[in-house]
């Protein structure tokens, strides 16, 4: 058993309603549990929280994202993966992850987070950020 981690994140409130539902569509290792949500302050807990805030971020980029720990709140705003699999897809549809008899997994380089600038491993194309939004929101 994975110990969870508490985050709390801090953002614009008109985002706050497009993060919940985010982090609310993660699934598996990836999953996290929201404990509290207030105006402008999510609070929620994940083994595996990489991509939760990886989502966060690329929904929401001025968010704060702190980590609680023994009482404190850390900002952990650069934990985040250089690589992510499986939650977006790629908008090429000659892209051999949009292929359908193809079992491969979309996997994006994250090349930077603000703006959002995601490349596909497999045609190189870097997704625009709506894209993105659409796909996460
Ligand atoms: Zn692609």
């Amino acid at each position: 058993m994975v110990e969870e981690r508490n985050f709390v994140v801090k953002s614009p409130q008109d985002t706050t309603s497009v993060i919940r539902r985010a982090l609310n569509s993660l699934t598996g290792n990836n999953s996290v549990i929201i404990t509290l949500e207030k105006d402008d302050r999510i609070e929620f807990s994940a083994s595996f929280p990489a991509y939760a805030m990886l989502k966060i971020k690329i929904l929401s980029p001025t968010s704060v994202i702190r980590e609680k720990k023994n009482g404190m709140e850390q900002e952990v705003s650069d934990d985040l993966p250089d690589w992510v699999e499986g939650i977006l897809s790629c908008p090429n549809k000659n892209c051999i992850t949009s292929q359908p008899k193809e079992p491969t997994k979309p996997k994006f380089k994250i090349a930077s987070i603000n703006p959002a600038k995601l490349q596909c491993y497999y045609c190189g194309r870097y997704v625009d950020p709506t894209v993105l939004v659409a796909q996460l929101a």
